[in-house]
């Protein structure tokens, strides 16, 4: 046993060359031993920190000191207490498979072993004393066996143990890389999560965005259609108004419908009536017309008036008596038809020395007009003769009578536009619009062309001339419309067609200012020349193929003052005296001619002068005739008064064969 200790103790103290151990130490056996333990102690250290402890433990009693008999049962006890704590703490390890932590090994509780150094070390022995040192040493060796025994025992635990371990860590680390990939593939849905909730979110506000939008849409649909409920309500009311109406109305429109079938029918009869009444109404107009030609006939085809003009303003008034107008056959109410002049006879007065003796002269006619006698008055004897005129018979109405005895007043008017002093041709005219107006019911077209010319000297001259021909070269002739037509003509003067009293009045202002123009180159030319106006009427009734066609002539002689035989010629009067014997010439004409026309002569002499010669188509036959004889109330015109009076009482002799209408 001693040589195996030997043999053990020359590895364990040659064997580690490496260990720098002391030779002191080496000297003392117990800490040599206790140093050669110290490779297996190493070995151990890298199972845990438990295995550690224990060796620490081991090493505390130091061997030497024990007494070989105490030692020896200290030493048995040291391990058997020792082994299963190592196996216990290792066990430990294993089963927490966590790693024990290295103080409570270090610093024993209450229940760990007590220290070594506690036992009662064997008491040193003698150096003689070799068995029992060897002894000793065995004893120790065996010691030594057995816990190297328990270690080696240990360690192969430990073995198993790491390798379990590693299994684990190498199971653990498979899980982990599984693990790793999961977390990488779920970091990855996490990521894809993370964009698709940030698209989403973006998603959301867009749709929030646009939900707010639609929302205040459907508030301004929704205020619409309240509106446009409204609206309809409205409107259904108004249909339904409507519609009320609509039967109302055709309530009404099949009446109506009842009552206009019924009207046609009395339209018809109407109608019907109306044409008979037409027919009648006709045959009346044709009988009212052939009735006032009779009555116009019975009146005389020639007439004449006498108007006697009132004294103007200036003039001496004339000795009572001078004119009288006795009342007419009916009484006084009657319009006077006679005259009376007064004439003293100056010559005998001086012969005999006694007051003169005052001759009457009485003239009748178809009608006497005193001084005070009014326009209409006038005008209403004569509207007779228009009514003639729209019937188709040529109309003649003249003024005959010195100058300065009121002519053209009865002709044209007075001066200043006073309507009431309104002449026979606007009144006239007036008068023929109005009827042809009332006569267009009957299905009478009436047009008028009027034209008005002047003749002084044996020349005719337009007074509608206008512009050019107002100049010397504008003398007019009158001329046949045609070869064999018994139509006359002026050439160079203007016709106008005139359909209202406005056209006419200018027709008569552009007449008096051509006439003015005159007057002041050759003074006083308007009373020493005949004014014809003459209108043309054309009646025409489509209807019945009827028309009848007749002039209208208002005539405002020239004064038909005589020249007085004892004056001295110079060369003004002889020209004067050419010019009055030019106007004596054409009135007494006129005068032979209505007497010729009276007389049925074969010959009327109408070339005689321009004035008959241009009126010989409404003188004699079928055309009436009225001559006014215009007198001054002046005693100092009586001599020219006598002139015109019995010039007219001539004429008022004569009777013009019955009139013809021209009707064709
Ligand atoms: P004549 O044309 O014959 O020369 P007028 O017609 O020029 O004469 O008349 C001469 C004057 O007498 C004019 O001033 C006119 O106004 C006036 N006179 C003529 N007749 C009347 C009458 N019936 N009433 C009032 N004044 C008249
Ligand atoms: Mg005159």
């Amino acid at each position: 046993e001693v040589k195996k200790n030997i043999e053990l103790k020359t590895p364990l103290v040659k064997g580690p060359s490496q260990l720098p151990l002391s030779r002191s130490r080496l000297k003392r056996g117990p800490n040599q031993m206790e140093d050669a333990l110290e490779p297996a102690k190493k070995r151990t250290r890298g199972v845990g920190a438990a295995t550690k402890i224990n060796m620490s433990r081991s090493r505390v009693p130091p061997l030497t000191t024990v007494p070989q008999t105490q030692s020896h049962t200290a030493v048995q006890k040291v391990p058997k207490k020792t082994a299963p704590r190592c196996s216990t703490a290792i066990t430990a390890v294993l089963k927490n498979q966590k790693p024990v932590p290295a103080v409570p090994a270090q610093k024993p509780g209450p229940t760990a072993v007590p220290p070594i150094a506690g036992v009662k070390k064997p008491s040193k022995r003698p150096a003689w004393d070799l068995k029992g040192q060897l002894c000793d040493l065995n004893a120790e060796l065996k010691r030594c066996r057995e816990k190297t025994q328990t270690l080696d025992q240990e360690n192969q635990q430990l073995r198993e143990q790491l390798k379990e371990a590693q299994q684990q860590a190498k199971d653990l680390g498979t899980e982990r890389s599984t693990l790793e990939g999961e977390l990488a593939r779920v970091r990855t849905q996490a990521e894809q999560g993370q964009q698709q909730l940030g698209n989403l979110s973006a998603r959301v506000l867009e749709l929030e965005e646009r939900l707010g939008t639609q929302e205040g849409l459907v508030q301004v649909l929704q205020k619409e259609q309240l509106e446009l409920q409204e609206e309809r309500s409205g409107l259904t009311t108004r249909l339904e108004e409507q519609e009320r109406r609509l039967q109302a109305s055709e309530a009404a429109l099949s009446s109506s419908q009842a009552k206009v079938a019924s009207l046609q029918q009395e339209t018809a009869t109407q109608a019907a009536l109306l044409a008979e009444r037409g027919d009648r109404l006709h045959g009346l107009e044709m009988e009212r017309r052939r009735l006032h030609n009779q009555l116009q006939e019975l009146k005389g085809n020639i007439r004449v008036f006498c108007r006697v003009r009132p004294v103007l303003e200036g003039e001496s008034t004339p000795s009572p008596g001078f004119l009288l107008f006795p009342p007419g056959p009916g009484g006084p109410t009657d319009p006077p038809t006679r005259l009376s002049l007064a004439r003293s006879d100056d010559r005998r007065a001086t012969l005999s020395g006694a007051p003169a003796p005052t001759t009457r002269h009485h003239f009748s006619f178809d009608r006497v007009f005193p001084p005070g006698s009014r326009q209409d008055e006038v005008f209403e004897e004569i509207s007779m003769l228009v009514q003639s005129a729209l019937d188709g018979y040529p109309v003649c109405i003249f003024a005959y009578g010195q100058t300065g005895s009121g002519k053209t007043f009865t002709m044209e008017g007075g001066p200043g536009g006073d309507p009431q002093l309104e002449g026979l041709i606007p009144r006239a005219l007036r008068h023929l619009f109005s009827v042809a107006q009332e006569l267009n019911g009957q299905g009478w077209t009436y047009s008028f062309v009027a034209s008005y010319v002047e003749i002084y000297n044996e020349t005719v001259r337009d007074l509608l001339a206008t512009g050019t021909r107002k100049g010397p070269g504008g003398e007019c002739e009158i001329r046949r419309a045609g070869p064999g037509s018994e139509e006359l003509t002026i050439t160079n003067a203007r016709y106008v067609p005139v359909s209202c009293e406005k056209e006419v009045e200018t027709l008569l202002h552009l007449a008096s200012q051509n006439r003015a123009v005159a007057r002041t180159a050759q003074n006083e030319r308007s009373s020493r020349s005949h004014s014809v106006f003459q209108l043309q009427i054309s009646g025409e009734h489509a209807a019945r193929g009827l028309q009848c066609i007749a002039p209208l002539n208002l005539v405002d002689l020239a004064g038909s003052e005589r020249l007085d035989p004892g004056l001295a010629l110079g060369p003004g009067e002889r020209d004067r005296l050419r010019e009055t014997q030019a106007i004596n010439s054409s009135l007494s004409t006129l005068g032979l001619v209505i007497m010729a026309l009276s007389n049925k002569e074969s010959y009327v002499p109408y070339r005689n002068s321009k004035l008959t010669y241009l009126l010989q188509n409404s003188l004699g036959g079928s055309a009436k005739m009225l001559m006014f004889v215009n007198i001054s109330p002046l005693e100092e015109n009586v001599s020219e008064s006598l002139n015109s009076l019995r010039f007219a009482s001539k004429v008022n002799q004569c009777v013009i064969g019955t009139a013809q209408a021209n009707k064709k």
